[in-house]
């Protein structure tokens, strides 16, 4: 059956409403076209937003244990990942930095030479940044002078600078006011002052940070996009034995919270978007793979997954007299040599449910050396300080006395993602994570963290499963359908469009191609922005074929 366009349910069927999904469904309604968005997570407001992250059930998520937050993580061999999933994706837990990276990352992975990215990127990072309100953060707690004080004692006070960050922070203007929409013209929603109170990562209940759903998704929806929040896409399928996608696709769906009532529907569009973030379209387009309903994906998929090399650590001071949760999430960085980044972090006073994993910093290399080094740390701290030990790692107090530093590193590093059965559990696949292992410890940050420490006159301190499992946290994983010239070195060409299928795009960080060495939610905006730059209004195109008629919709390599 041959469909005309009003014969879908939608022209666009976007999956996942993080920083990618946002951008597209706005974009696309902005275009004329008739947009859904299906989104795994919840809609969070200033009234059901958790208070601190004691609240699990309203921080995590886990729905098939009742947790049903906007916070999870994910454990594998090389990575424990931290990621979002809300109405709104990843920008409800976020930190809202929102930094470019170094120009020379277009130089870098797959995508290099592919376009001119150092002429055109720059205009596409200007609307990202005018859409996200960035600026330079005005607001520095103890954290950021205690970062500052402890760079300067380490020779590098030079490279102190303030975060550029989304948060509503008007100069001259009244903590916690509230003021008419101060970014679109009077289209967006009322704002209100940033209070400083540290709690961006456990959702803003202010109305100060300029998180997906103030802005990108609330002009989309303002624009007649259809947000479907709790609802997961389990199926994307081409309709109409056309299998490359040009008849339209099928999109299923089931409500993600529900524990038996799974309420499948089925909708047709035109097109999709998948912006599932780069572990949630990896995890979907293996599935969809392997049962055969997209079996032309690129044997790429899962290739080059790369993490930033992250470690955390920090220095806690029992009993201090400042309160360092105060401030933002992330108010200022550093870096302490060419390659190695630090940024200041804190979590709102109360919010200690992470002190369980922090314990004393411990060098040396990863495996049974180190926990023996912090088994004999941990003792040595007790006989010498029993009182401050116990304090140190017992969790009450966690995010008042501790000032996280997150280093990130600019080094070249990738994994691979698969589809496999895993050992213990080989009754059904997962994603399973293969490759070099990566550095959970860096030992000059590790300095940094002691000179922190003398600043404070604190403790210094890791984080416990990096020394127990030789695994790194990270809450930047990007990668794994990559931006590529074919389906031999990526997953979508450099328009975003998937090699294999018509009418089929990633928007997300699953495509980015290079180790960006900073924080990525910016770069995936403006690489959204980028591609969307590319789909003609509705209007422009031939009204039966809205995402289909033209050479710029079709995979290359694919006649028109
Ligand atoms: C605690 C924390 C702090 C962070 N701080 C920063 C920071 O300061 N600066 C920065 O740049 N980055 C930060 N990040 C990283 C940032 O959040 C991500 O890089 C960014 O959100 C990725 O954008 P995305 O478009 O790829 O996907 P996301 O924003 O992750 O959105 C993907 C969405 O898709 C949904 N989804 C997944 N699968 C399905 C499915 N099958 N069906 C329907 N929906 C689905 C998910 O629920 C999710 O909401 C932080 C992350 C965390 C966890
Ligand atoms: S510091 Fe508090 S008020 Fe400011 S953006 Fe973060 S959560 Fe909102």
């Amino acid at each position: 059956m041959v469909r005309n366009g009003n014969q879908f349910d939608f022209d666009f069927i976007v999956i996942g409403s993080g920083f990618g999904g946002s951008v597209s469904a706005h974009r696309l309604t902005e275009k004329g076209y008739r947009v859904a968005v299906m989104e795994m997570g919840r809609r969070w407001t200033p009234e059901n937003l958790p208070h601190t992250s004691w609240s699990i059930h309203r921080w995590f998520w886990r729905p098939t244990l009742g947790l049903r937050g906007f916070f999870n993580m994910r454990f594998f061999k090389h990575a424990t990942i931290f990621h979002g999933c809300a109405v709104g994706g990843g920008s409800i837990t976020y930190a809202c930095t929102l930094l470019p990276p170094p120009e020379k990352v277009w130089e870098s992975g797959s995508w290099t030479g592919l376009s001119d990215w150092n002429a055109e990127m720059p205009r596409h990072y200007e609307t990202a940044a005018r859409m996200l309100g960035i600026t330079e953060n005005k607001i520095l707690g103890p954290a950021d002078h205690l970062l500052q004080k402890a760079a300067e004692a380490f020779g590098v006070g030079h490279t102190f600078y303030c975060t550029k960050v989304g948060i509503f922070q008007p100069a001259g203007g009244v903590p916690g006011e509230i003021v008419p929409d101060p970014f679109f013209g009077g289209e967006g929603p009322d704002r209100s002052a940033c209070i400083a109170c540290g709690g961006c990562m456990i959702g803003c209940r202010f109305g100060a940070k300029n998180t997906l759903d103030l802005n990108y998704l609330y002009l989309a929806e303002k624009h007649g996009a259809h947000v479907f929040p709790e609802t997961k896409v389990v199926d994307v399928k081409p309709l109409d034995g056309a299998s490359d996608g040009s008849a339209g696709y099928e999109v299923s769906t089931v409500k993600s919270t529900a524990w038996i009532r799974h309420q499948p529907h089925h909708f047709t569009c035109r097109a999709v978007v998948f912006s599932a973030s780069s572990l949630g379209t990896m995890e979907l387009l293996f599935r969809l793979k392997e049962k055969g309903s997209l079996p032309a994906l690129s044997s790429q998929l899962g290739q080059h997954v790369r993490t930033n090399s992250e470690s955390l650590i920090g220095a806690r001071t029992p009993g201090g007299s400042q309160d360092v949760s105060l401030g933002i999430a992330i108010g200022s960085g550093i870096y302490i040599d060419e390659h190695t980044h630090i940024e200041a972090v804190r979590y709102p006073n109360g919010s200690d449910a992470m002190g369980f994993l922090t314990t004393i910093l411990t060098d040396g290399r990863p495996g049974p050396q180190r926990i023996a080094l912090w088994l004999k740390n941990v003792v040595v701290a007790l006989l010498r300080h029993p009182f401050k030990t116990v304090r140190v790692l017992q969790p009450i107090g966690w995010a008042r006395e501790f000032v996280i530093l997150l280093c990130m590193q600019a080094l070249e590093g990738e994994i691979e993602m698969r589809w496999r059965r895993p050992w213990f559990w080989p009754f059904r696949k997962f994603l399973v994570s293969r490759g070099k292992k990566m550095p959970t410890y860096i030992p000059k940050a590790n300095e940094f963290a002691r000179k922190l420490a003398q600043v404070t006159g604190g403790f210094p301190m890791s984080m416990l499963p990096e020394i127990l499992f030789d695994i790194p946290g990270t809450a930047h994983c990007i990668g794994g359908c990559v931006i590529a010239d074919s389906s031999t070195h990526g997953v979508v060409d450099d328009h975003h469009r998937v090699f294999g299928y018509r009418n089929m795009y990633i928007c997300d960080g699953s495509v980015v191609a290079a180790n960006l060495g900073v924080n990525p939610s910016l770069t995936i905006t403006a690489l959204a922005e980028r591609a969307m730059s590319f789909i003609p209004p509705k209007a422009e195109t031939n009204a039966n074929h809205a995402a289909s008629g033209t050479r710029d919709h079709l995979a290359p390599g694919r006649p028109a």
